[in-house]
C-alpha cells in the first residue's frame, strides 16, 4: 500500500483512533473522553466531554511563541490601505470587540450576524463571537435586502455587526440603506447593530439600536476578555447556503470537531507551517473565506491576508505582487478567477518573484483543462484542485500532499480525503457502483468527520431529510453531485443532480431566483437554468411567462422588462443572483404532472439532446425556447 493508502484506510478502519491522534493539534482545556458519538446517526458528535475554543486555538495559543509575528494583513485596493496585526494586536482587537459584543448583550449560545465587507473587523467580529460563545452568521456583502432578511429571520440575532459600506472596482456599495431594510422586513430584529464607520458613506443611525464600533472600541481598549471554554459539540457558527428550496439552509458547525479538522487539512492538505503567509482570494461570506481565510491559516500560526478589491486593479499583477511582498507560501483561489486572470496581460505572471509559493489550490467549481493548464505553465507551480462544499467544511476530494506526495491530474480533483468514507451510488436503487468509470451521485457514509455540518440551524428533520434520505434504501449523506471515478481512486465532478447552480464559485439555487423574479408584478411564471459559460462556469438564465403581453411590442419593450427583471434580483438577492438573460415566452415546458422541465430546456439553451421527453405536456413550449434562442 502506498502511504496515502494507508493512512485513508486508516481514517476509515480505525476512525477514533486516526482522529484521537489528530486531536492533538489542537489545544484543549479539558481532553475529550469520546472521540465520536454516533449512537444516533446521522448526528455524529466530536470529541464529546472535551473543551476548548476556536479563538484561543487562532489567537492566544500562539501569543506564546510568536506574538510578534504577522497573523492578519488587511489589504484594500479599493481604499488603498493595508494593515498588518501581529497576534498580539489581533488578539487586543478580538477583546475590544468581544467585550462591546457584550456590552451590547451577548452571551453564550446567542446568535450574531455579521455583513460586513473584506476589511479587518470582519475577522475581529468573527474571533470575537466564538471566543465568547456567541454563534456567527456571516452574510456575504454582496447579498441584498431580501436575501439579508431570510437570514435574519432564520438566525434570529441578537446583534448584526455591519458598516457603512464596501467598495468593488472603485465605486462604493452602501450596507447601511440595505441592512436596514433587510431588518424592516424581518419580524425578528436584533436588539442592537454595531457598525464600522469606514467614511465610505453617510449612514443613517439609528438612536438606541445603532452604535459605532469606533466609540465602542475607544472604551474597550484595554479589554481583556477571556475565552469561554465550549464543549466540543457545542456550536461555532452558521453559514447559509442554497438547496433546492427558496428557503437557504443555516448550516451548523460544531467546535472542537472544526478545529480538529481545520489544522489537520493545514497539515496533510495545505501543508501550511507556522510562520509562513496563506492567500485565500475568496470572501468571508462563503465557506473558504471561514475554514481559508479566518480559521484554518490562524490554527496553524500562519499569517493570512484579508483582500478586498478585484483581481485586475490596479492591475492583473495585484495578487502577485502580495504573494512576492509578503512571502506567500500558500494560495487558494477559484477558476473563475484565474479564468478572469488569462484576459490579462501574461507578462504580469512573471513580473514578480514567486518563489516563495509552493501550490495554488483551486475549488468551489469545476477546474476545466485549459485554465488549470494555463496557470500552471505561467506560475510553474502546482496546481492542486480540491472539491467540497458549505456543508463539509474541507475538502471532500484532493490531493493530500503533506501524507503522500502526489501528481494532480487535469480535470480531476483527486481522491477521497482521509476521514470521508465516499461512495458512488446508482440513483435510483441506491446500489454502490464500484467499478471504474461509473457515473453515479457522490455520496458518503455517516459518520460525516470531525470539522462537517451537524445539522441544519433549528431543522433536524429537514437535516435528516435532504440530505440522508435522499437515495433510496440507504441513509447515506448525498453531496447532490454527479462522479465518476477512474480505477486509480480519482474522481471527475460532473454537476449536480438537484437544481443548484455555481455562477462564478457561487452557488445559488435556482428556485431562489424564480421566487425573486416572481415578485415582479408582470410575472406569472419562470424557470430559472444554469448554462455553461466560458467565464464563470455558468450563468443564470430565466425564462419567464408575462402576465400582460400587450406592452411586449418590439425589442425595446423586451429589454425594457428584462431590465426591471434584472433590478428586482439585484434588489432582492443582490447582483450575483441577476440572470445573465431574461427572455420572455407564453408558456413553460413542464411534465403532464405540472413539474417545471428545467434540464430540458438547459439542453435546448446548451445545445445538447434533450433526452426523453415522454412525460412533457406541450412540446410548443420547447420548441418556443428553440426559437427565441435561434
Ligand atoms: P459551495 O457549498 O458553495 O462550496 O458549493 C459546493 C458545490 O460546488 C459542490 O457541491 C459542487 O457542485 C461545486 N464544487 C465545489 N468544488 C468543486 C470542484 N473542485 N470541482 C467541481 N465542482 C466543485
Amino acid at each position: 500500500m502506498t502511504a496515502y493508502a494507508d493512512f485513508y484506510r486508516r481514517s476509515i478502519d480505525d476512525r477514533d483512533g486516526f482522529w484521537a491522534e489528530e486531536a492533538k493539534a489542537i489545544e484543549w482545556n479539558t481532553q475529550p473522553q469520546q472521540v465520536c458519538d454516533y449512537s444516533n446517526p446521522p448526528f455524529a458528535r466530536w470529541f464529546v466531554g472535551g473543551t476548548t475554543n476556536l479563538c484561543h486555538n487562532a489567537v492566544d495559543r500562539h501569543l506564546k511563541d510568536r506574538a510578534d509575528q504577522a497573523a492578519l494583513i488587511a489589504v484594500s485596493t479599493e481604499t488603498n490601505t493595508e494593515q498588518v496585526y501581529t497576534f498580539t494586536q489581533l488578539h487586543a482587537e478580538v477583546q475590544r470587540m468581544a467585550a462591546s459584543l457584550q456590552e451590547l448583550g451577548v452571551q453564550k449560545g446567542d446568535r450574531v450576524l455579521i455583513y460586513m465587507p473584506m476589511i479587518a473587523e470582519a475577522a475581529f467580529a468573527m474571533l470575537a463571537c466564538v471566543r465568547i460563545g456567541a454563534i456567527h452568521t456571516v452574510v456575504f456583502g454582496g447579498f441584498a435586502a431580501g436575501a439579508l432578511a431570510s437570514r435574519i429571520e432564520d438566525a434570529s440575532p441578537k446583534v448584526i455587526v455591519s458598516s457603512d459600506g464596501g467598495s468593488r472596482g472603485g465605486k462604493v456599495v452602501e450596507y447601511k440603506p440595505l441592512l436596514d431594510d433587510a431588518i424592516s422586513q424581518s419580524s425578528h430584529k436584533p436588539s442592537a447593530v454595531l457598525l464600522a464607520d469606514r467614511k465610505l458613506a453617510v449612514m443613517n443611525i439609528v438612536a438606541g439600536r445603532d452604535h459605532l464600533w469606533g466609540a465602542l472600541r475607544e472604551k474597550h481598549l484595554n479589554a481583556v476578555v477571556p475565552c469561554e471554554w465550549l464543549d466540543s459539540t457545542d456550536p461555532s457558527y452558521t453559514l447559509y447556503t442554497s438547496g433546492t428550496t427558496g428557503k437557504p439552509k443555516g448550516v451548523q458547525r460544531d467546535t472542537g470537531g472544526y478545529a480538529v479538522a481545520l489544522a489537520a487539512s493545514m497539515k496533510h492538505i495545505y501543508c501550511g507551517n507556522p510562520g509562513e503567509t496563506y492567500f485565500s482570494t475568496s470572501d468571508i461570506g462563503w465557506v473558504v473565506g471561514h475554514s481559508y481565510i479566518i480559521y484554518g491559516p490562524l490554527i496553524a500560526g500562519m499569517a493570512t491576508i484579508m483582500y478586498e478589491g478585484l483581481p485586475t486593479r490596479p492591475d492583473g499583477g495585484i495578487w502577485w505582487s502580495l504573494v512576492e511582498k509578503y512571502k506567500v507560501t500558500v494560495m487558494f483561489s477559484a477558476p473563475t478567477a484565474v479564468r478572469v486572470l488569462k484576459k490579462q496581460d501574461p507578462a504580469l505572471l512573471s513580473k514578480y518573484d514567486l518563489s516563495s509559493l509552493r501550490a495554488l489550490f483551486l475549488a468551489g467549481e469545476p477546474l476545466d483543462e485549459p485554465t488549470a493548464q494555463w496557470i500552471n505553465e505561467g506560475l510553474d507551480k502546482p496546481i492542486i484542485d480540491n472539491y467540497w462544499q458549505t456543508e463539509t467544511g474541507w475538502p471532500i476530494l484532493g490531493i493530500a500532499n503533506g501524507v503522500e506526495k502526489k501528481l494532480s491530474r487535469f480535470g480531476s480533483p483527486g481522491v477521497a480525503m482521509y476521514g470521508y468514507n465516499v461512495k458512488l451510488l446508482d440513483e435510483n436503487s441506491g446500489d454502490e457502483l464500484t467499478g471504474a468509470d461509473q457515473k453515479g451521485v457522490v455520496a458518503i457514509e455517516g459518520p460525516l468527520p470531525p470539522g462537517c455540518m451537524q445539522t441544519i440551524w433549528q431543522d433536524d428533520a429537514r437535516f435528516v431529510k435532504t440530505y440522508w434520505q435522499s437515495i433510496p434504501g440507504k441513509m447515506v449523506y448525498s453531496t447532490f453531485d454527479w462522479g465518476v471515478r477512474d480505477k486509480d481512486g480519482y474522481f471527475f465532478i460532473l454537476g449536480r443532480t438537484d437544481d443548484v447552480i455555481n455562477v462564478a464559485g457561487h452557488r445559488l439555487g435556482t428556485r431562489e431566483i424564480e421566487e425573486s423574479i416572481s415578485s415582479h408584478p408582470n410575472i406569472s411564471e419562470v424557470a430559472v437554468v444554469g448554462i455553461a459559460d466560458a467565464l464563470k462556469g455558468q450563468v443564470a438564465v430565466a425564462f419567464a411567462v408575462v402576465k400582460d403581453a400587450s406592452g411586449l411590442v418590439d425589442a425595446a419593450a423586451h429589454a425594457k422588462l428584462e431590465a426591471e427583471v434584472m433590478k428586482v434580483v439585484d434588489n432582492t438577492i443582490g447582483a450575483v443572483g441577476r440572470p445573465a438573460r431574461v427572455r420572455f415566452v407564453t408558456v413553460l415546458p413542464k411534465t403532464r404532472s405540472g413539474k417545471l422541465l428545467r434540464r430540458a430546456i438547459q439542453a435546448v439553451c446548451e445545445g445538447r439532446d434533450v433526452g426523453d421527453l415522454t412525460t412533457m405536456d406541450d412540446p410548443a413550449a420547447l420548441q418556443q425556447i428553440r426559437d427565441i434562442l435561434s
